[in-house]
């Protein structure tokens, strides 16, 4: 509880159905900008200590990415412990998730879900014989795959940050080297090189670093290598927590911007980052226009009006960048008070 508190909560709800095997949270972190919005996770947790711990950590994230985005959203999440041999689809697995569409019924639109680690759309389609506050369904008013548009954004926000180290305004010749080729960093790939953007690529699954040397002639290095690659950015796009001591100080960039979840091993390596010259785009900021898409469901889902959303990713660095300038302060730090300035004022 005391995490609870240091983070700011607003509410903490549980669920726990015998008939169904169902043990769910659904933290809503702050509510001043709107309705929460924030995928479920269904993975396996060893303790429910973890799952609330995750829960806690990743509703506030939602809290902050829409804020400095300018949505008219709250951040929240849910969790669902994964039961023991829960099948991939079936009566079981409907079951579970038509009982989760009642949990999520009865917070009233306070939060909406979507899909995330674990959950499919055919999961948020069940959800959704069961309540209205559910996003990403497969039906004519879903999105779809959010990850072409969290690219999309991740684009613009390097091209942004080039801009504020370069003045430059096109990326042709620059070099990128992507940490995770899957959903997001793949899409990455294709939308620099069709900028003219030479890459070097990085992924534990092969077939994805195969994707991108065929496909965009990208060159290939090992996963520890990745950090030690002479580029103008490096673009995390696989896990959290990859900047820490060790890392940032093998780096061989000037920017660091990627679509990945809490880059930042720890706060203090926003400085570290500072101090080396690297300009960091801070995570929240750059990845938000997965986000972006997915709202957009709330007022009739037009994909180009999305772009156009989800294009204000530059400018919206460009202000953290010269907060930042003037201030002499990092920039995860500025965004922070950025965010906290909206919502606890
Ligand atoms: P993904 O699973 O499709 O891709 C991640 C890739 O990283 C995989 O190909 C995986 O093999 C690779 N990987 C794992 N460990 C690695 C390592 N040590 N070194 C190199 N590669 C490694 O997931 P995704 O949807 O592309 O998401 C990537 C990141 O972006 C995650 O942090 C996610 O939270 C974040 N994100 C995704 C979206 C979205 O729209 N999908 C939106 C916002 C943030």
């Amino acid at each position: 509880m005391r995490y609870a508190e240091q983070l700011r909560y607003g509410e903490l709800h549980v669920c726990h159905d015998e008939k169904t095997g169902l043990r769910a949270i659904v933290a809503i972190h702050n509510l001043k900008l709107g309705p929460a919005i924030g995928g479920t996770r269904c993975i396996h947790y060893a303790a429910s200590d973890d799952a609330l711990r995750d829960v806690l950590r990743l509703a506030r994230g939602m809290t902050y990415k829409a804020a400095i985005t300018g949505l008219p959203h709250g951040g929240g999440k849910s969790v669902i412990m994964r039961p023991p041999g829960l099948p991939d689809r079936g009566p079981e697995r409907v079951a579970l998730f038509e009982r989760f569409g009642d949990f999520i019924e009865s917070l009233g639109g306070r939060y909406l879900c979507a899909e995330d680690s674990g959950t499919t759309p055919d999961d948020m389609d069940v959800i959704a014989t069961r309540t209205q506050y559910v996003l990403g369904t497969q039906d004519a008013a879903g999105s779809g795959d959010p990850s072409p548009f969290t690219s999309f954004g991740v684009r613009r926000g390097i091209e942004a940050c080039v801009k504020e180290r370069y003045n430059r305004d096109d990326m042709k010749g620059l070099h990128v080297a992507i940490q995770g080729v899957g959903k997001v960093g793949y899409y990455l790939a294709r939308e620099l090189h069709q900028l003219g953007v030479e890459l070097t690529v990085t992924d534990v699954i092969d077939a994805n670093v195969r994707r991108c040397v065929d496909e965009f002639g990208a060159t290939a290095v090992a996963p520890d290598e990745i950090y030690d690659v002479e580029a103008a950015v490096f673009a995390p796009c696989a896990l959290g927590a990859i900047l820490d001591d060790r890392s940032v100080a093998r780096l061989r960039v000037d920017i660091v911007a990627g679509g990945a979840n809490n880059q930042l091993a720890e706060d203090r390596h926003g400085q570290a980052l500072l101090d080396r010259g690297i300009l960091y785009a801070p995570d929240y900021a750059i990845n938000a226009a997965g986000l972006v898409n997915v709202a957009m469901e709330l007022e009739g889902y037009d994909a180009d009006k999305s772009h156009q959303l989800a294009s204000g990713i530059y400018d919206n660095l460009l202000r953290i960048f010269a907060a930042a300038r003037e201030n002499g302060l990092p920039t995860n730090l500025v965004a922070d008070r950025m965010v906290e300035a909206i919502i606890f004022d």
